[in-house]
């Protein structure tokens, strides 16, 4: 019987993993037949810290350090330019605050982006404070270091969970596993992970995310250019390996499935961004959509069921799973090893499921 069974291989999960692998022998499953093929595989790699709920925020800070600087870091710049037009004012205004971005001219931002159409854009501005994270590399540390005293197992998803001495045993297609704890990071699927349990489900709610890459707009280096978002969340854009990243910023409940982009959704959201620059969208290099999986309070859930024992919860991660990754699997290893987290108790007991009982 391994210490700690994991059930979910995204970031969640793997970065369980490598944390808990220095308490205990940790096995993993994951139900594809890769690492990260869901949420994990299809996010846009950003790095928000003042992104979320203060709970969150509180994460994202406690985590700068670690994507920053462990296996020689993750982040690199970006910065994100807000543009609005005439009619966005009290959105751009609330954004550009909240974000702490600073109030450029049109001209100063067709400086740094120079596809924006001087005809729409008539509010700018920017801020550094955003930075792109290497989310394969990230998953590829946490992965070496939970192999280091652990085992990854693949195309084994849970079908049922029972009670075994001392832990609990998982039915899955390549057998059945055991473990003393049950760490639920089953992403969008942990309600369901819970039911199979006997846990009372959290109300997490899967929301889809499309995207679409397209070509470099009228074939610039987009190297240097910042991301773009559109003011009131109506789309946001992003220089991603020589080509542009769009997406509708859409927030679709969902069942928890192998989500794809709707046609539509996509082709009124890059509307919205071809309103906003110079050069059409005349084709799409690829599509996809992932489910951004929230609690009712928009908080991650991290700490033990409040009823049912052996059974920790760390889910919930919504758009913000990467970058608060290194505090929330850091914040899971503390509880379960019953040292003092290094987060303020009002934020521990904020991300508790014990918060839903
Ligand atoms: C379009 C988009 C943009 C995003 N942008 C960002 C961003 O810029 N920055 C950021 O930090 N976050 C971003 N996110 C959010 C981030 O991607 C997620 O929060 C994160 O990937 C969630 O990780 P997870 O491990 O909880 O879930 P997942 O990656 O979905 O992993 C859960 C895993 O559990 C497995 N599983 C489920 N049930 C079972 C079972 N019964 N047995 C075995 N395995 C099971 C699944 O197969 C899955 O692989 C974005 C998400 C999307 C969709």
């Amino acid at each position: 019987m391994h210490d700690f069974l994991i059930i979910g291989g995204g970031i969640a999960g793997v970065s369980a993993a490598a944390r808990l692998s220095h308490l205990g022998s940790v096995l993993l499953v994951e139900a594809e037949d890769h690492l990260a093929h869901h949420a994990s595989g299809r996010s846009a790699a950003l790095f928000v810290k003042g992104y979320g709920a203060p709970p969150v925020v509180a994460l994202n800070e406690a985590s700068e350090d670690y994507l920053r600087h462990a296996n020689g870091g993750v982040l690199s710049p970006r910065g994100v330019l807000i543009v609005a037009k005439a009619a966005e004012a009290a959105a751009f205004e609330a954004e550009a605050a909240e974000m702490r971005a600073e109030r450029l001219s049109p001209a100063e931002a067709r400086a740094r982006v120079p596809v924006l159409n001087p005809d729409r854009l008539a509010f700018a501005a920017f801020t550094p404070d955003a930075l792109d994270l290497d989310t394969d590399l990230l998953i590829q540390n946490f992965a070496r270091e939970a192999r280091r005293n652990g085992e990854i197992v693949t195309r084994a998803r849970v079908t049922a969970l029972r009670r075994a001495a001392g832990g609990w045993e998982a039915e899955t297609a390549q057998g059945a596993y055991a473990g003393r704890l049950l760490v639920n990071a089953a992403g969008a699927w942990a309600d369901g992970v819970a039911r199979l349990a006997g846990a009372k489900p959290l109300g997490l709610t899967p929301l889809r995310r499309s995207m679409a890459r397209i070509p470099a707009p009228g074939g610039h280096d987009l190297s240097a250019w910042p991301a773009l978002f559109g003011a009131g969340d109506s789309w946001y854009a992003k220089p991603d390996a020589g080509a542009l990243i769009v997406s509708p910023a859409e927030e679709d409940s969902m069942e928890p499935h192998d989500a794809w982009a709707d046609d539509m959704v996509l082709a009124e959201g890059l509307a919205r961004y071809e309103e906003m620059v110079t050069e059409p969208v005349t084709r799409l290099i690829a599509s996809w959509a992932g489910l951004r999986t929230f609690a009712p309070d928009r908080v991650l859930a991290i700490g033990p069921d409040p009823v049912l024992p052996g059974f920790f919860w760390l889910a919930g991660q919504g758009g913000y799973g990467f970058q608060t990754s290194p505090a929330a699997s850091r914040l899971a290893a503390r509880l379960i090893g019953g040292s003092p987290p290094e987060l303020a108790p009002a934020t521990v007991a904020a991300l508790s499921p014990a918060r839903f009982a």
